[in-house]
């Protein structure tokens, strides 16, 4: 019918990365050191923006899957004709100044190794709206007009978490979903409660002939999503020590996969 169908297309286009929400408050360090208060003031925190968001269930992660799996050109951001690529955003008064500067450090790291450029925006019509939502979340790619890249102002304002919803906002899943995941991690699913589990589901992800990477920016830690804390949701194979989750900057594969999929070595300058 008609209403719900106007309110899912909303929700499309919204596009949310909601899967996001439990993990990214965390504080860096957090796969290290996974501290029982820290994690529950998370989740009691976004759970509060997971609701809002999925209300009625209509937003299937599916949904988002199937529009970003095909995420080959329609939903990057456009390049001029430099080779560069302008993406316009516009900050909320909300933050401070301090704030402000740190979202904006957060921007130039892309500027100096990558073709991507955070631009203020002057009327563009796709553009990324900086707010101080109730979670730090964003879109998966270019949705087109505004969209909104969630940064709360407790919780969110540390550079790997910037730079984390910025990589979403640039077409990037997290790494732990990659079509070849299986090789690398083992996802423990009994720790896992039925309603999150589609939260590790793998994508049609586009790898872009890099390795498999534990140390980016975009991987779940260890215990995300755990029913039990003392117990692992993912674990790396073979090695179960090895560190994944990191929240504190682009690691030199985050880098260069936003460089291969915007085609950035086309340039004097060759980043990585
Ligand atoms: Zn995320």
């Amino acid at each position: 019918s008609r209403p719900i169908t106007s309110l899912s297309l909303l929700l499309l286009l919204l596009g949310l990365c909601h899967t996001c929400l439990l993990t990214e408050g965390s504080e860096p360090g957090y796969y290290n050191n996974e501290n029982e208060s820290t994690g529950a003031r998370i989740l009691a925190a976004n759970s509060k923006a997971h609701e809002n968001l999925i209300e009625g269930d209509i937003l299937e992660p599916s949904n988002i899957v199937t529009r970003n799996a095909k995420c080959k050109s329609e939903c990057l951001w456009k390049k001029s004709r430099s080779g560069s690529v302008k993406v316009p955003y516009k900050i909320s008064n909300e933050y401070s100044p301090a704030e402000r500067q740190l979202i904006e450090s957060a921007m130039a790291d892309f500027r100096k190794r990558t073709c991507i450029q955070f631009v203020p925006w002057k009327n563009q019509e796709d553009y990324i709206s900086i707010e101080n939502g109730d979670g730090c979340f964003s879109s998966v790619g270019r949705v087109g007009g505004r969209q909104r890249l969630s940064l709360k102002r407790r919780g969110c304002m540390k550079l790997g978490i910037i730079q984390h919803e910025f990589i979403h906002a640039l077409g990037f899943y997290h790494e732990q979903s990659r079509s070849d995941r299986d090789k690398y991690v083992r996802i423990n699913w009994q720790n896992i409660k039925e309603k999150h589990k589609k939260n590790f589901n793998k994508h049609d992800t586009h790898n872009l002939d890099t390795p498999y990477d534990y140390g980016s920016i975009m991987h779940y830690g260890k215990h995300t999503f755990a029913i039990d804390r003392a117990k692992e949701t993912i674990i790396p194979i073979p090695d179960a020590s090895v560190e994944i989750g990191q929240r504190k900057k682009m690691s030199k594969y985050d880098i260069s996969k936003i460089n291969h999929l915007y085609n950035c070595f086309k340039r004097k300058t060759r980043f990585l």
